[in-house]
């Protein structure tokens, strides 16, 4: 059988993962999501009390720490960390965290190891740029700022305004943007789909078309 890889770029609330997940179903193939790789590290650093600037702590950590990826749940020296990675301080801290080039080498290569035999469809912000430049299909899912923020607020359970997701939402896209190393782009080849105006199944249904 042969081995694809469909890498899914595009900012917070694209609706990237909902799609990916529903893909990877009727592809019978498994979906992973690679921002909950960056999630479980971040929240290790804040229990580790690593602060953001001690560059020599975080490739200590880096260097030690095992990730593993089990039946969808993240795991950082064998803790399952999926139930605490979606926290707001979480959310605040890890794009800073994922702006590290030592911890963003140490996600690729768990990444490439993970799925380097298997078909994945795998969802971020640089897999079709870094982690998987040659991806037999590339996809980047995008939508207005405003769109984006009301599918996070009706997703959440009345933590936050409109506006404080819009805000939250707005400084993380400008940081991974603007990251040295896997910055959120375009990747070349990649298919852009405008989700603003689009059903979670239009754009699938748009994707799978693409995809036979
Ligand atoms: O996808 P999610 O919103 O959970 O990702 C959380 C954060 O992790 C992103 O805002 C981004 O800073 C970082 N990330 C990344 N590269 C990826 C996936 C996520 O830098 N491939």
């Amino acid at each position: 059988m042969e081995i694809f890889k469909i890498a899914i770029d595009g900012p917070a609330g694209a609706g990237k993962s909902s799609i990916a997940k529903i893909i990877s179903d009727k592809l019978n193939i498994e979906y992973v999501d690679s921002g909950a790789i960056y999630r479980a590290i971040t929240k290790k650093m804040l229990d580790s009390n690593i602060k953001i600037d001690n560059y020599d702590e975080i490739e200590n950590l880096m260097n030690r720490i095992s990730i593993a990826l089990i039946n969808g749940h993240i795991f950082i020296d064998d803790a399952d960390m999926t139930g605490y990675i979606r926290s707001r301080e979480v959310t605040e801290l890890v794009s800073p965290v994922s702006s590290n080039i030592t911890v963003r080498k140490r996600v690729n290569r768990f990444l490439n190891e993970y799925s380097g035999s298997k078909s994945v469809i795998m969802d971020g912000r640089d897999i079709g740029t870094v982690v998987f430049p040659d991806a037999k299909y590339k996809f980047y899912l995008d939508a207005s700022v405003t769109e984006r923020a009301k599918r996070r607020y009706n997703e959440q359970n009345g933590d936050a305004t409109l506006e404080e997701i819009k805000a939250s939402i707005e400084k993380r896209d400008l940081n991974d943007k603007n990251k040295p190393f896997g910055a959120l782009k375009i990747a070349d080849g990649a298919i852009y789909i405008d989700t603003t105006d689009l059903s979670i199944d239009e754009v699938v249904e748009e994707i799978l078309k693409k995809i036979k």
